[in-house]
């Protein structure tokens, strides 16, 4: 899968929109690692299942070498969601649009991935629920 850094501008495909990376994870660099708090990880469950931005092809994990996608259960019904088919795309209050890769969700839950602070925030705004305090605790 193509890397990013986390919070660069995005450029993987042309949008009108002004928008930053995040979990464009790679074996090759080191990411950020810490504790996510659960309702950033229940609210990108929800945003994996209701947001469809497919992208080209399936991308693998490539900590975990599976050589096959993993598919999420959606909290609704049974739904399955592709990991690593389609990107999330969430609007932050300060209107900064972060563009993930829906695997985002697997890196949290088994890499133990840390997104930046801000995406998080903004992940949890975007199901409706407001943090006043931190979702995130980097190592
Ligand atoms: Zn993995």
């Amino acid at each position: 899968m193509t890397y990013y850094p986390d919070l660069s501008p995005y450029a993987y495909d042309q949008s009108p929109r002004d928008m930053l990376n995040v979990g464009w994870l790679s074996a090759e660099h080191r990411y950020s690692k810490g504790l996510v708090d659960e309702r950033v990880v229940n609210a990108l469950k929800v945003l994996c299942v209701t947001y469809e931005n497919q992208m080209r092809g399936i991308h693998h994990c490539e900590f975990c070498d599976a050589g096959r996608p993993f598919v999420f259960g959606g909290p609704v019904g049974d739904t399955k969601v592709l990991l690593g088919s389609a990107e999330i795309r969430i609007t932050g209050a300060d209107g900064i649009c972060y563009a993930a890769p829906n695997l985002v969700l697997h890196y949290i839950l088994e890499h133990q991935y840390c997104p930046p602070e801000e995406f998080c925030q903004a992940a949890v705004r975007a199901v409706g629920l407001e943090a006043t305090d931190e979702l995130t605790l980097v190592e």
